[in-house]
């Protein structure tokens, strides 16, 4: 049987990083479920489907061929067949999968891939409904998470060191309407899970994060 480990929380607490982290320290595979929600926005995107209309976005998902495929230890996403990385951390179409996340078709399609892949190996496995919806066995499971502001602070950081400009307050206010538009949703709104262990990271550092959740894996899979 495989292993698998579910890291779920709200956005920008850090998950794909740590998540990355733990996944090369036990030799396991690091599956972004944000990245397929991400893929299917983008072709959603492309194909000019309106936001609002949910019956359109259950029609048109039924066309996009969302797979993932692993090179140099990177998950890289395939949508129809072409590597669409280098277009998916963009805020459009970021904005894009948090409201199209929402329709059941999209979900039930993902949710199905995800199931597949942790049952062919062990997995590193973040999102927001792992641990709740997608691997309700997972073998441990954590809740990543960290005050709004830290978490806007974080990002603000990022685009500074890009060299782009960034707004503290409009950043932490987008962050504020997605952890409530995920949390609120009907289908598998984000929330701990009951045996979920929470990791609140707002006063720890990546490596600090890393270690306690390697501890807690330890514990748990004694
Ligand atoms: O984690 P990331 O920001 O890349 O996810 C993009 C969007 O996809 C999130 O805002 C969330 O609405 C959605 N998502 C989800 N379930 C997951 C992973 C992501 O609904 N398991």
């Amino acid at each position: 049987m495989s292993v698998n480990i579910a890291i779920d929380g709200p956005a920008g607490a850090g998950k794909s990083t740590i998540a990355k982290k733990i996944a090369k320290m036990l030799g396991y595979i690091y599956v972004d479920t944000g990245a397929m929600y991400r893929a299917m926005a983008l072709y959603l995107l492309k194909s000019d489907v309106p936001v609002e209309d949910g019956a359109a976005i259950s029609a048109a998902c039924q066309d996009a061929d969302i797979s993932i495929e692993y090179i140099n230890g990177e998950q890289v996403v395939l949508l129809n067949g072409e590597n669409v990385n280098a277009y998916l951390r963009t805020e459009e179409v970021g904005n894009m999968a948090s409201v199209s996340s929402t329709n059941g078709d999209v979900r039930k399609k993902l949710v199905q891939l995800q199931q597949k892949l942790a049952q062919k190996a062990d997995v590193v496995m973040d999102g927001r409904d792992i641990g709740t919806c997608v691997l309700p066995n997972a073998d441990v499971k954590i809740y990543l998470t960290a005050s709004s502001y830290v978490r806007a602070k974080r990002r603000y950081e990022e685009l500074l060191s890009k060299g782009e400009t960034a707004d503290l307050e409009k950043i932490e206010k987008d962050i504020i309407e997605r952890d409530k538009r995920d949390m609120t949703r009907e289908i598998s709104p984000l929330k701990q899970a009951e045996d979920a262990v929470l990791v609140d990271s707002s006063d720890m550092t990546i490596d600090e994060v890393v270690s306690a959740i390697v501890n807690i894996i330890k514990t748990k899979k004694r």
